[in-house]
């Protein structure tokens, strides 16, 4: 399918890597213009030069300052003229429990992936009002409503960007504007292998096995491939979705619904109950 954006002005952040690379390949596609941000130019030329001329302009930039997230949506307004979506996706995920975790780093962690789409939805929203409306797609996770061991950070960042997500959507709604969250589940960026090297190494396999040993308990058993992700963000920007907004879509191949105990009583080689 084609066209399903044809004449919208997108903003993605993060949109150098990962999902926001391939968020930008598919709203192109559907026929957006679109801005691309994040820290790393470099990161974010090779993108926009992957796709059309004209259809992709880049601007770096940090989403954890406001004066840097008002001319991010500036940029957007002088390429397009107007901004019809914003595609919070910029994050980070270190890792440390609660007393591990030096405090800059808490810190950190809130500024880019709360405060960050809270800045940016502050200098976008005005400039959707004037524009009749607006779909914001926020960018959460998993673990925002299941934990991973010594996340908290994470965990406290995605969960508060549903609530946040919410609020907006209560707020804005009567000005046309949606506001919707994605939590997806492990999927194959940069990020997922970074953090998986480590169980790599330790289990003497490759990133494949690691990734095997991670979803060995996941319905669909495996993790998600971006484009697998990139189909519902497409879906919330566009006018299909326009009667939705406040919602939460997990993408997490089942996750969500696996209770840990059951899957203990299976990797026993069991079933529930005593039974084989
Ligand atoms: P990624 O590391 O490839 O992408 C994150 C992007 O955010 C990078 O381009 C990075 O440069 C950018 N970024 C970081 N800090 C920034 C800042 N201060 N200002 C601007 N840009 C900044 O990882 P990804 O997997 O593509 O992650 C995208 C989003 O999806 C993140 O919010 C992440 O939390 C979420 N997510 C990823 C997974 C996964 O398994 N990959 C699972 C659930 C949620």
């Amino acid at each position: 399918m084609s066209g399903r954006l044809n004449g919208k002005v997108a903003l993605i952040t993060g949109g150098g890597t990962g999902l926001g690379a391939d968020f930008a390949r598919r709203f192109v596609e559907e026929g957006a213009k679109v801005v691309i941000t994040g820290r790393r130019r470099e990161l974010l030329e090779k993108v926009a030069e992957s796709l059309p001329a004209g259809t992709v302009f880049v601007f770096q930039g940090d989403v954890s300052s406001f004066e840097q997230a008002k001319a991010m949506v500036d940029a957007a307004l002088m390429f397009g003229g107007k901004l019809d979506v914003l595609v919070n996706n910029a994050g980070i995920d270190p890792a440390g429990t609660v007393v591990e975790i030096p405090i800059e780093q808490w810190q950190k962690i809130i500024d880019i992936n709360l405060t960050g789409p809270f800045l940016m939805m502050k200098a976008a929203i005005p400039h959707m009002i004037k524009n009749g409306g607006g779909s914001i797609i926020n960018i959460a996770s998993l673990a925002a409503v299941r934990n991973i061991p010594a996340m908290p950070a994470y965990s406290a960042s995605k969960a508060g960007l549903i609530g946040l997500t919410q609020a907006t959507a209560l707020d804005y709604g009567p000005y046309n504007i949606r506001a919707n969250v994605v939590c997806p589940g492990p999927v194959r960026t940069e990020m997922l292998e970074h953090s998986m090297a480590g169980l790599a190494q330790s289990l003497n396999t490759d990133i494949g096995g690691a990734l095997n040993t991670l979803t060995r308990f996941v319905p669909l058993r495996r993790p998600a491939t971006p484009d697998e992700i990139s189909g519902i963000v497409v879906f919330l920007a566009s006018d299909e979705s326009s009667f939705m907004t406040g919602t939460t879509s997990m993408l997490d191949g089942g996750a969500s619904i696996v209770d840990p105990c059951g899957a203990a009583v299976s990797s026993a080689g069991m079933n529930w109950g005593g039974g084989k």
